[in-house]
């Protein structure tokens, strides 16, 4: 299988790339305006075809940094479905900064190593400039620069609903600290960052998704390993 999908709710859809052990958690929302895809994942398999036949392909199409697993797959869309922030657009052409010493082949399931063992980064040929606010009808997003994990990070948040996408910025379990591009100094304060914001539920770049009740404490412990660093 090529993908999973999973509905969250009315408009919302999680959808993984199973065959990789460290896949990264991609979202759809979909708004009465414009349907939103928050990462790309690889790019190995066409998540455009997959998304075209289940009828909910996207209108627009952010990653949350420029880090194989997420932004990988961009190619496959229209460029102007892409909006990439100005940082992103530095970054997503640079094949060093994508993170690949992380993919492994003892990561990938048998059925998808050949393809893997022929995976280049495929960037964009172009793409739309991403600006602060993403409106797609009866939901808004704030794009929030949150620089640390990578320079070109950002954080989405849907302040009427307190959902916030956080990619790699925070997710529960080990933070990779050895990554091109990664700051600890300033992830920390893009910790700080989510901290504030208004929050019901943090929907992360990878594992399980953050109720309110456990974020305070699962962003103290993001925040200590990068302290330790
Ligand atoms: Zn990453």
């Amino acid at each position: 299988m090529s993908f999973n999908i999973k509905q969250l709710s009315q408009d919302l859809w999680q959808i993984i790339e199973p065959w990789f052990s460290e896949h990264a958690n991609l979202f759809l929302l979909r708004g009465t305006k414009k349907t939103l895809l928050i990462d790309t994942g690889l790019g190995v398999e066409s998540l455009s075809d997959f998304l075209f036949e289940r009828q909910l392909s996207p209108d627009v199409v952010v990653t949350t940094h420029c880090h194989f697993d997420h932004c990988g797959g961009l190619a496959q869309f229209s460029p102007e479905t892409i909006y990439l922030t100005d940082r992103q657009a530095k970054n997503i052409s640079d094949s060093t900064l994508w993170g690949l010493n992380y993919l492994n082949q003892e990561d990938v399931n048998i059925s998808h190593r050949q393809a893997l063992q022929n995976y280049s980064s495929k960037p964009p040929a172009s793409w739309q400039q991403l600006g602060h606010n993403i409106d797609l009808g009866d939901y808004q997003l704030s794009v929030i620069s949150a620089p640390g994990h990578t320079d070109d990070s950002i954080i989405l948040h849907e302040s009427s609903r307190g959902w916030v996408f956080t990619g790699d910025t925070f997710y529960e379990g080990k933070l990779y600290l050895d990554l091109p591009n990664t700051n600890t100094t300033n992830w920390i304060k893009s910790l700080e960052i989510i901290s504030n914001l208004e929050t019901t539920i943090i929907y992360p770049g990878h594992n399980n998704l953050v109720e309110k009740s456990k974020s305070i404490d699962l962003l103290e412990v993001a925040c200590s390993q990068l302290k330790a660093d």
